[in-house]
């Protein structure tokens, strides 16, 4: 028996949920099928459980430091069960809030492997989705009019460099650590790897971060890396740059020991454990893509500007299709393709206008163009920046390091990106990302009032510097 839909999601991550809630209030009948757990990868094994790890971590290195706000404390120690209990705790929470949404939506959730089989009895064109059960169940067929591919991305590690998710392990084994390691070689100083760095070295572990680039954080604007660097130098995580590590050099005895090839010299880096984030893959194996006419390049599933694929009723977002690997990339990108599967002429996104965040203690965020790559493109630009130590609240908060930058073009005063490292900049990059969807310029954002005593403040300052104008500094 084949039970038909107006659209089958495949994958019930944070970009198919979202994309099946928006399908069902544009009145389809929808499916969604999932291999393992609603949520994705951002509920499961991603934002949300790092974010979890990383608020214990902040929170246990506050209240070491409660003294400095006049709050003695004293035997201060970590339970580092108690920790993951608390991160197990919001995954469990959020998952019953999904399947929630899905029950409220009346959406069909499908808790299985799903594939795409080619033409059939069922459907002249590919689409038909099998699912198949662990269980040995017989398999469900799915007739869709349209099918949303969102089955996201895993960590990729280095060619020759095993992950056995033990001693050395991709962020998913991290997160579920049972007990710290008293130290940790992180392979990879993007996102990813930063975030780690931080919170391990905010939990007392001795951290070695070594990044193939002659900087951490390579997206990023290059004072906000630099920035990110001496503040986690300062807390004591070890960065070197420019390493390529051989994993053929790799021992794990007493814990894990690596070469990397520095200035044409291999030195020697020993840890507990170690953590490979050097980016992530698209799921795209034994999903049937070779019953259809998609097109692959690169690994990721290439799109048009409304996420259709080749074959016109099969669309793709998320991590699977590259670009920004961001949880909330990937859910507007299940809006926008399914307002398009619905006739609702949706506007495409402007990816120069979506924030990207780093939960890293110091936090980073931007939208928009870096200076560089400004420049790059030809714009004669112009620059306010200005400190949070400038800022009461900043003092008031007890975290007066960081900055914002803001790049504006010189000719027209347009708005090109906005850069912020610092207390909460994760928090006050959506008014970046407003401003530049409103094409405001410096000027606006300055004339917009920000509240005294907030840590927005630094926003209109920093709006302000673009003139000179600022006032506190
Ligand atoms: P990434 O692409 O951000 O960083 C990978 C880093 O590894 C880069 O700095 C790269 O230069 C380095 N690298 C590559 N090969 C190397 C080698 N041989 N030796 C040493 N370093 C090497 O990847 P990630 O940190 O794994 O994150 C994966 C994706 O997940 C990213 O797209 C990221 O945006 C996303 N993510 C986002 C967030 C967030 O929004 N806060 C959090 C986690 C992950």
């Amino acid at each position: 028996m084949a039970k038909e839909y107006d659209l089958v999601v495949l994958g019930g991550g944070t970009g198919g949920y979202v994309a099946a809630i928006r399908a069902s209030q544009l009145g389809m009948q929808v499916a969604v099928v999932e291999k393992s757990e609603l949520g994705g990868t951002c509920l499961n094994r991603g934002c949300i459980p790092s974010k979890s790890l990383l608020r214990s971590a902040e929170v246990f290195k506050q209240t070491k430091e409660a003294n400095e706000y006049g709050v003695e404390a004293s035997d201060i120690t970590l339970n580092f069960a108690k920790v993951q209990e608390r991160k197990n705790r919001i995954i469990k929470t959020l998952q019953q809030g999904v399947h929630g949404l899905m029950k409220k939506g009346k959406i069909d959730v499908y808790e299985g492997f799903g594939r795409i089989l080619g033409p059939s009895i069922f459907s002249p064109m590919p689409g038909t989705i099998s699912i198949e059960y662990e269980n040995g169940d017989e398999n469900t067929m799915l007739v869709p009019k349209n099918v949303l591919i969102a089955t996201g991305s895993r960590p990729r590690s280095l060619p020759g460099l095993e992950l056995d998710g033990e001693i050395v392990m991709s962020s998913d084994e991290a997160l579920n650590m049972n007990e710290l390691p008293s130290s940790m070689i992180i392979v990879g100083g993007g996102v990813i790897g930063i975030e780690w760095a931080s919170m391990l070295s905010d939990f007392g572990v001795d951290v070695t971060v070594i990044e193939y680039m002659d900087y951490i954080l390579p997206t990023e604007d290059e004072v906000i890396a630099k920035e990110v660097e001496k503040q986690l130098k300062k807390k004591g995580v070890h960065v070197v740059k420019g390493a390529k590590v051989l994993p053929d050099k790799l021992q794990k005895e007493k814990g894990v020991t690596v070469e990397a090839e520095i200035n044409h010299h291999n030195e020697t880096f020993s840890a507990d454990r170690m953590l490979v984030s050097v980016g992530r893959e698209a799921v795209t194996s034994n999903i049937g893509l070779q019953n259809t006419d998609i097109v692959i390049d690169k690994g990721f599933i290439q799109t048009n500007d409304f996420y259709q694929t080749k074959e016109s009723h099969i669309y793709a977002i998320g991590d699977v299709i590259g670009g920004m690997q961001l949880a909330h990339v990937a859910s507007h990108e299940g809006i926008v393709a399914v307002e398009h599967m619905a006739d609702r002429n949706p506007l495409p996104l402007d990816y120069d206008t979506i924030p990207s965040c780093i939960y890293a203690n110091p936090e980073a965020a931007s939208v928009g163009l870096t200076e560089k790559q400004a420049i790059d493109q030809g714009f004669d630009t112009k620059i306010g920046k200005f400190p949070f130590k400038a800022i009461g609240k900043a003092l008031v908060h007890g975290e007066s390091g960081g900055f914002v930058k803001i790049i504006a073009d010189k000719k027209t005063e347009d708005l090109l990106g906005v850069h912020m490292v610092g207390p909460h900049v994760t928090d006050m990059i959506s008014e970046a990302g407003l401003a530049k969807v409103l094409d405001a310029t410096p000027w606006e954002i300055a004339h917009s009032v920000h509240p005294h005593p907030t840590l927005s403040e630094v926003m209109g300052e920093a709006a302000m510097a673009v003139e000179g104008n600022q006032i506190h500094g």
